[in-house]
């Protein structure tokens, strides 16, 4: 997968070469490509930003170097990339990001970022490109980040971790919080590793009695436990057929 981040603060995305994204680079899994915007301005301040029409507070992004800067990638396309680029626009007025949109964007095979300063990028730019190009305006979460670029991170890692080879043990997201499959509607439940005991606090028993249909059933009902006391609202949206009659006794 090729990744392409436009942004005034290149260095934001230093955290792209360590860990999990860091190896899936190095092993030719993630093409990560950063750029700076400000090449794309042509003044002495290298300015990016203006007053915003209409009145009010802040600045907003001009349109001119974003959509230089967008041509510019667009046009770097080899032949590898010849199905497209998505664009994606961090900003907290957009779609809520959710496992099952890391999903569907870890099955593109290009992926440009456009993060934002100040008070976001002039409507003009996700038109524009929004008649070319797939746009997804992506929001993390409700409250708001002074910029785009940690949200840029926090996709990147969700859908890294999706692509095929790139976690060690293929199955780890499956029994993931908000993983596709049966227990989709639930969070994940606790776990625990050696040592046995620890200070004073032993290990669910069930959890070391081999018998795998029981650590299931403690698992779902360890998953519904907390999503009702964490997010009942997800237990409220779930497909009532979601839910097993064990789920129903808690
Ligand atoms: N005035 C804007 C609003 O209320 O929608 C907030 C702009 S915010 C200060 C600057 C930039 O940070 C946004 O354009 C976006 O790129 C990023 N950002 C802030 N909060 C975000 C969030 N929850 N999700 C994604 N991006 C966010």
């Amino acid at each position: 997968m090729r990744l392409d981040v436009v942004t005034i603060f290149p260095e934001y995305l230093e955290p792209l070469n360590v860990s999990l994204v860091g190896k899936a680079r190095t092993r030719g899994q993630l093409d990560v490509r950063v750029h700076d915007l400000r090449e794309w301005t042509h003044d002495r301040h290298h300015t990016v930003d203006d007053t915003p029409y209409g009145g009010g507070p802040g600045m907003v992004m001009k349109p001119e170097p974003w959509g230089e800067a967008l041509d510019a990638v667009i046009g770097s396309a080899t032949e590898q990339d010849e199905a497209g680029p998505a664009l994606i626009v961090p900003t907290p007025s957009g779609r809520p990001f959710t496992q099952a949109l890391a999903v569907e964007l870890s099955q593109r095979p290009w992926l440009i970022f456009a993060p934002a300063r100040y008070e976001g990028i002039d409507r003009r730019v996700m038109d524009e490109y929004g008649e070319r190009l797939d746009v997804y305006e992506v929001s993390i979460g409700d409250y708001v980040l002074a910029g785009g670029e940690a949200a840029v991170l926090v996709i990147t890692e969700a859908v890294a971790r999706l692509l095929p080879g790139v976690l060690g043990n293929a199955d780890s997201h499956r029994d993931d919080s908000f993983a596709p499959g049966a227990m989709a509607s639930l969070l994940e439940g606790p776990v625990y590793t050696k040592p046995p005991e620890w200070r004073g606090r032993a290990i669910p028993d069930v959890l070391v009695s081999g018998h795998h249909g029981k650590i299931a059933r403690w698992r779902r009902d360890e998953a519904f436990r907390r999503t009702a006391s964490h997010r009942p609202d997800l237990i409220e949206r779930c497909d009532p057929s979601s839910l097993d009659k064990g789920d129903r006794a808690i």
